[in-house]
């Protein structure tokens, strides 16, 4: 874009100021709709969901049976929702801002196998693909114990395929490892920001790596370059699959799940806000669409992103979703999150979910890492920057006046909301590198 290009812009749409600027803003979506209007432009339902959370049952004996993390769930790869009241008095008191309700923190960071939010949506689509090419030459039957898929003869079925995947780490981590333990040849095309240790971990699984000097777009575009060269070789594509979406959809009736066992009713009275950290849009997107099928309009979904790489409140608030990149208006997409690291947004999820979410806001690197440290003091938890970016939510949503009136809330059900930061990733960082991260908290 020239000059011109992007003053227009600004014009048009003020919040694009505050994102060259690089500021710490937050844009409150003026055109969020009920659940039951934003639904059909989503284009999946209930049904694909109950599809997917099936698909994932009938592998959970397979996963037990290859990852002995999964087996205390009994090859459910689900994650602990836990209160942090330490934390939320320790916002409170940076902030000096009250944060009503109550402050939750759902540890994806501490998912099996691949510690982060990608082993939701990431393992969900090899599995996919895996069956599907099981069934279609009859070694499988939706039947059968899937703990068979767990032997030489399966292993070297699938070493026919070949699966490539571009990512910035996490995802990366989740496909690899997944696809090399089903016997997959896998290629992970990373971006110039994945971390060495992500890299090395994959390479011990047997995953072939091949690293780009430039962000994660080229890594995706070189990944499904590479794809396309060879029939037999499957491009998990992070921007566009609705399998992938699915695989974090699921997450939403088992938190409803978690919510139940907690005594925690979610309605009218006692609204739900969710904060995600976003990249590409496909995990919080997917997840932020689970949720709403599970609590209907009494969630409340907020995504998160670094103030140097905003690609999805840009796409979102500019009607321009993937036509724009955050290079476009200047931005140069570097930031310590990992994950988060994208310049251009899914046009698939801006499009599906722009009607059924709240907010988005940015904050910068310091910020998380700040989090990072008052979360490792107060309540002796450990997750990478990236999954800190929702902390910031619960302090905006109270301080915001403009968005309770928007959402026309009282101070009662304020008094009753119920908060969950969606904490996407850092149970694998080494310590080292943790060391690292909280020396510049
Ligand atoms: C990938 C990732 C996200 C965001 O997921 P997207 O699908 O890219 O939006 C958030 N946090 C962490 C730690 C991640 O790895």
């Amino acid at each position: 874009m020239d000059s011109n290009q992007i003053q227009n812009l600004v014009t048009h749409y003020p919040i694009v100021k505050d994102l060259i600027e690089l500021k710490e803003t937050i844009w409150f979506n003026p055109s969020f709709t009920t659940l039951e209007q934003g639904l059909p432009y989503v284009g999946l339902t209930q049904a694909d969901i109950d599809d997917a959370r099936d698909r994932l049952q009938r592998f959970a004996p397979y996963l037990m049976a290859v990852f002995p993390e999964t087996l205390a769930a009994k090859g459910i790869i689900e994650s602990e929702l836990i209160d942090i009241p330490n934390m939320q008095q320790s916002l409170e008191t940076h902030f000096d801002q009250k944060i009503t309700g109550k402050l939750w923190l759902k540890k994806d960071s501490h998912l099996p196998i691949s510690g982060s939010i990608k082993a939701r949506g990431g393992i969900y689509e090899v599995l996919y693909r895996a069956e599907q090419l099981a069934l279609q030459a009859n070694l499988l039957t939706l039947d059968d114990d899937y703990a068979k898929l767990n032997s030489p003869k399966f292993r070297e079925f699938f070493s026919q395929y070949s699966i490539a995947v571009g990512s910035t780490g996490n995802l990366g981590l989740s496909i690899g490892i997944m696809s090399a333990k089903l016997g997959f040849d896998v290629t992970v095309h990373m971006s110039a920001d994945a971390r060495q240790w992500k890299k090395d971990k994959l390479r011990a699984h047997g995953v072939t790596v091949i690293e780009y000097e430039q962000d994660y777009g080229v890594a995706v575009e070189a990944g499904r370059k590479a794809a396309l060269e060879n029939p037999n070789c499957f491009f998990i594509d992070d921007e566009n699959s609705k399998t992938l979406f699915l695989g974090y959809a699921v997450a939403g009736e088992r938190l409803k799940k978690q919510l139940d066992q907690h005594h925690i009713v979610v309605d009218q009275a006692h609204p739900l806000f969710v904060y995600l950290p976003c990249g590409v849009g496909g995990g919080p997107g997917g997840v932020a669409f689970g949720l709403k099928m599970a609590f209907g309009d009494h969630v409340h979904c907020i995504f998160a992103e670094p103030t140097h790489s905003p690609c999805m409140l840009l796409g979102v608030a500019t009607g321009l979703h993937d036509e724009i990149s955050v290079q476009d208006i200047g931005i140069d997409n570097i930031t310590a999150a990992d994950g988060l690291a994208v310049g251009r947004a899914s046009g698939f999820v801006g499009r599906a979910m722009q009607r059924l979410l709240d907010g988005f806001y940015t904050l910068d690197d310091p910020t998380m890492y700040r989090f990072l440290g008052m979360l490792n003091q107060s309540e002796n938890l450990k997750l990478e920057p990236s999954a800190l970016a929702g902390m910031l939510g619960p302090i905006l949503v109270s301080k915001h006046q403009a968005y309770i009136d928007l959402h026309q809330f009282t101070a009662q059900q304020l008094q009753h909301a119920n908060h969950i930061v969606w904490g996407t990733g850092g149970g694998m960082v080494p310590a080292e590198e943790m060391q690292n991260y909280l020396a510049k908290a």
